[in-house]
């Protein structure tokens, strides 16, 4: 079945938001609808899997999709079409391709990583045009990453690939949520920072005041980001390094604060990366805003 001309549903299921949008041939997005993830005590898989359907039938009414593109926090399983995103504890092999076949049962449903349509969306529309090798990065609850390499999105057999997030950059370093030590996410992820802020003293309330405090130059603020941006420094060398990176755009909630972060985070990177090809990487905020993944979702669907 051709679907260049279907109409498609697309989602973006992240920790801290859910996002839902109907994107047409030419790649508009039509309708909008964002809400955030229920989390928390007592929250379990099916309270996650209603709010997403009851947020798609807000979106689409009584449409009839022949698409759902899904966007989904990582690591996901393409094969089985199953889903553990890290920061969503209450899915762990939770069956979201079934769950979605069963909204719409007419529909193919297509799952991929969170950040890979982002860094389509970016690399097609956004400020990923002309890379040549690109790493979507998105810095919020987790880190997320996609690889759009010689023009082509790179989901990798599993669908998980860029997820730079669990790329480990100190041997010994912190407990994951993963399972592994020492991962850029232990780091430089909106909950990692504010975890290590308060407890050098910091007594503000969230990530955006920390950003905030940062701006107004408080020192625990302002080293706590340039310990966040040196791990994700070293985590995006590596993928500069392995991949032959021309370009990183960076979009998530604790992106949006801007040059507080991008800064120290070009700073970081120029200061590790020695190799004249790793040099030339380019740094940069997304352009899209928030209807990136569903655009992109939608995007790799066809
Ligand atoms: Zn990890």
């Amino acid at each position: 079945m051709s679907t260049s001309g279907a109409r498609v549903a697309a989602l973006d299921i992240g920790a801290t938001k859910l996002a839902a949008g109907l994107v047409d041939r030419d790649g508009a997005v039509t309708r909008f609808t964002v809400r955030p993830t229920p989390a928390g005590e007592g929250v379990d898989a099916a309270a996650v899997r209603d709010a997403v359907v009851a947020l798609l039938d807000e979106v689409v009414g009584g449409g009839d999709e022949d698409v759902v593109a899904v966007a989904c926090a990582g690591p996901v399983d393409a094969a089985t079409g199953t889903v553990s995103p890290v920061n969503i504890p209450a899915w762990r092999d939770f069956p979201l391709v079934r769950a979605l076949e069963r909204w719409r049962p007419t529909a193919r449903v297509v799952l991929h990583n969170d950040v890979l349509p982002l860094a389509v969306a970016e690399h097609r529309l956004g400020a990923g045009r002309g890379a040549q090798a690109l790493l979507g990065l998105v810095i919020s609850t987790g880190i997320g990453g996609g690889l759009v390499l010689a023009g082509e999105p790179v989901p990798g057999p599993t669908g998980n690939a860029g997820h730079i997030g669990h790329v480990p950059v100190e041997l010994d370093g912190p407990r994951c949520q993963c399972g592994g030590r020492g991962c850029v996410e232990t780091y430089a992820s909106g909950p990692s920072m504010l975890a290590h802020a308060r407890q050098q003293g910091w007594r503000g309330a969230d990530v955006p005041e920390l950003m905030a405090a940062a701006r107004a130059g408080e020192p625990v603020a302002v080293a706590t980001i340039e310990r966040a941006a040196d791990a994700l420094a070293a985590g995006i060398l590596a993928a500069a390094v392995l991949c032959d990176l021309d370009r990183v755009v960076v979009g998530g909630g604790v992106a949006q604060a801007g040059d507080v972060v991008l800064a120290p985070l070009r700073r970081a990177y120029h200061r590790r990366a020695g190799l004249e090809f790793a040099r030339r990487l380019e740094i940069v905020p997304a352009a899209l805003g928030p209807h990136a993944g569903v655009i992109g979702a939608a995007a790799l669907a066809r």
